[in-house]
């Protein structure tokens, strides 16, 4: 059955009339949105970061922070969203700073829970840049939690995921978060 077929059986399930003028398009519409919500599946990390690795002396500490972050939790297929932080320590190596985000959207536009995505960023990046070290914070607000009336406090998640120097390097880890806390 394709999908807009299933979404039109959903909603007259819930008791609508899939003819009336507002929900018409409804069923293709949906479809399309989760597509582009879900397109991170179709996406190849290693042909999006194809030649914007590059080879630098640079060895210091790098962030980026507050890079904007849309998902859906798969157990209710409802948005989290919120901010990534990512820092890697370079090893002779560097990534063009704008890549970082799309690496963020390769994992975030999937059906996921937040812990999971945490970690695939970081491992994913610390296999294609192979760095000292990477950090992955990420600061979310769940719709599930919040809509369903649960404890709105508890609505809010942070996550992250330290791999290398910032795993084994204490002072590494708390120049980090010293940093992350700066402007916030
Ligand atoms: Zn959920």
């Amino acid at each position: 059955m394709k999908t807009q077929d299933l979404i039109k059986e959903w909603l007259k399930n819930m008791g609508e009339d899939v003819n009336r003028e507002g929900l018409k398009e409804s069923p293709e519409r949906i479809t399309e949105a989760y597509e582009y919500l879900t397109s991170g599946y179709k996406m190849d990390l290693k042909d999006l970061l194809k030649g914007v690795i590059f080879d630098e002396k640079y060895d210091e500490m790098v962030i980026m922070k507050d890079i904007d972050l849309f998902s859906l939790c798969e157990h209710h297929l409802l948005p989290f969203y919120g901010k990534c932080h990512v820092a890697y320590i370079p090893k002779g190596k560097i990534i063009g700073l704008s890549k970082i985000p799309r690496i963020v959207e390769v994992f975030s536009r999937r059906l996921q829970i937040q812990e999971r995505l945490t970690t695939q960023i970081a491992n994913s990046f610390n296999e294609l840049v192979q760095p000292l070290g990477v950090a992955v914070v990420i600061e979310a607000f769940h719709l599930c939690i919040a809509m369903r009336g649960v404890e709105k406090q508890a609505a809010y998640a942070t996550t992250s995921a330290m791999l290398g120097a910032f795993r084994t390097h204490r002072e590494t880890r708390d120049e980090f978060l010293q940093l992350l806390k700066k402007n916030a």
